[in-house]
């Protein structure tokens, strides 16, 4: 066994884990670009760590990426440990496994987490295997118990996603689990963090690795809703596949991607990847526009991240409005053009270059939050109905339902 671990006691009573300390966040990169759960991980292990009065580290694998283990420490990591070696060039399984499991013997961390991504899950699933402790996946709240237990609280939905499971490992370490990307938040980046980062070997030469990565091809046809900072979600309101057509003129007139509720999904007017919510993605953008949503609470556990939300929904008792910075209601089909128009007017008029991912993201967010405003304000059809006489913030529009 690679790992060293200990047998369970045959009394049942707890083994002796107090060698085992600290927080192990897995590093997931491609190409030299880290993915964002990682940092999100570390900052949701930040928290843990402080709980548990432990160090939090970061592993970081692959070759020439010395620059990623910096930006862990800049992310909040205590202690990085970056491997370097040809054979770690792109993921595959035995080699990635291999360096995990020689850190986690000699670094004995108490909790490791992963990306619950492609990546994350085989990397996760094939250490698991090797290691006699259990692995909770899919994970969308995580929490410690204070020592003395120092037990991690890794909860996930259950049962048809109708309830939370809390899922505990009590007899073995490292506790490990995958966790969803856009569930967590990084921790602001901060370029003066300074902390140790440890080199350590990969021992594992390409002859004994029996699979080759011979190329990638990238599928040009997926959308990166996690990866998003700006969404133009659609929902059974839009009333058949045709009016996504419309969602994507405005996400493009605002440089983000289209995104579906389940309903939408079900109806087959878009496909699962487009979906957001418990059984779809959860995304944390800038701006989130939620066209003929409802706002199930199914659906709202996969956007509430979001930094700016409106919502145009024809009902302004609609439950997304309690989720709406903003809110505008009226028909999206007079609604969704009419802003569409007058951010391209102003994209026009101000020159914003598109592709400046940042810039473009903040821009487009003034932007619709001032268009919505523009619309229920002055340039709203006649026939619309306006909850309010401008963009209502959660706050007003708490104090109005009072
Ligand atoms: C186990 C489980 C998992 C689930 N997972 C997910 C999930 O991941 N994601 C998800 O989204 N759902 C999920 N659901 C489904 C969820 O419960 C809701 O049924 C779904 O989110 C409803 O989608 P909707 O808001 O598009 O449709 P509806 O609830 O039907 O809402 C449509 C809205 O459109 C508005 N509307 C209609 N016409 C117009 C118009 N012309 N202009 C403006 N507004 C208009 C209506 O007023 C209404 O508010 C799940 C359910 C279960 C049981």
């Amino acid at each position: 066994m690679e790992s060293g671990q200990q047998e369970l006691q045959k009394d049942n009573s707890m083994p002796d884990w107090s060698a085992y300390r600290g927080v192990l966040i897995i590093v997931e990169q491609r190409d030299g670009a880290a993915k964002p759960v990682s940092w999100q991980l570390l900052g949701e292990g930040r928290k843990l760590a402080a709980k548990l009065d432990a160090p939090l580290m970061a592993l970081v694998m692959g070759e020439d990426v010395a620059h990623l283990a910096e930006e862990a420490v800049h992310y909040g990591a205590d202690r990085v440990y970056l491997c370097e070696a040809p054979e770690l060039r792109a993921y595959r399984t035995r080699p990635y496994s291999r360096v995990c499991l020689k850190l986690i013997a000699e670094a004995k961390p108490e909790i490791v987490l992963f990306g619950a991504t492609a990546t994350g899950r085989d990397l996760a699933g094939a250490i698991a295997t090797h290691l006699p402790t259990g692995l909770t996946a899919d994970t969308t709240e995580l929490d410690v118990e204070p020592p003395p237990s120092r037990l991690l609280l890794a909860s996930r939905p259950a049962f048809s996603e109708k309830m939370m499971a809390t899922i505990l490992c009590k007899q073995y370490r490292p506790q490990m689990a995958t966790a969803r990307a856009g569930v967590f938040q990084a921790l602001p980046k901060d370029t003066t963090r300074r902390a140790d980062i440890v080199r350590i070997e990969s021992t594992m030469r390409e002859e004994e690795i029996a699979a080759e990565v011979v190329d990638f091809l990238r599928d040009s046809g997926g959308v990166q809703l996690e990866e998003a900072d700006v969404i133009v979600a659609g929902g059974r309101g839009l009333g058949g596949k045709e009016a996504f057509a419309l969602l994507q003129e405005l996400a493009d007139a605002l440089g983000g991607v289209v995104g579906a509720s389940r309903a939408a999904v079900d109806a087959g007017w878009i496909k699962h990847e487009h979906q957001i919510g418990q059984t779809g993605a959860t995304v944390r953008p800038k701006l989130y526009v939620a066209v003929g949503i409802s706002g199930a609470v199914q659906h709202t556990v996969g956007m509430s991240g979001a930094d700016t939300v409106v919502a145009i929904n024809k009902d302004e008792k609609a439950p997304i409005f309690q989720f709406a910075h903003y809110g505008i209601v009226g028909d999206l089909f007079k609604i969704v053009p009419a802003i569409t128009q007058e951010v391209r007017q102003r994209r026009s008029v101000f020159g914003v270059p598109l592709g400046v991912r940042e810039t473009a993201a903040a821009q487009a967010q003034a932007e619709a939050e001032e268009a919505a405003g523009a619309v229920t304000e002055a340039e709203a059809p006649a026939e619309v109905e306006t909850a309010a006489s401008g963009p209502v913030s959660a706050a007003e529009r708490g104090r109005r339902d009072e």
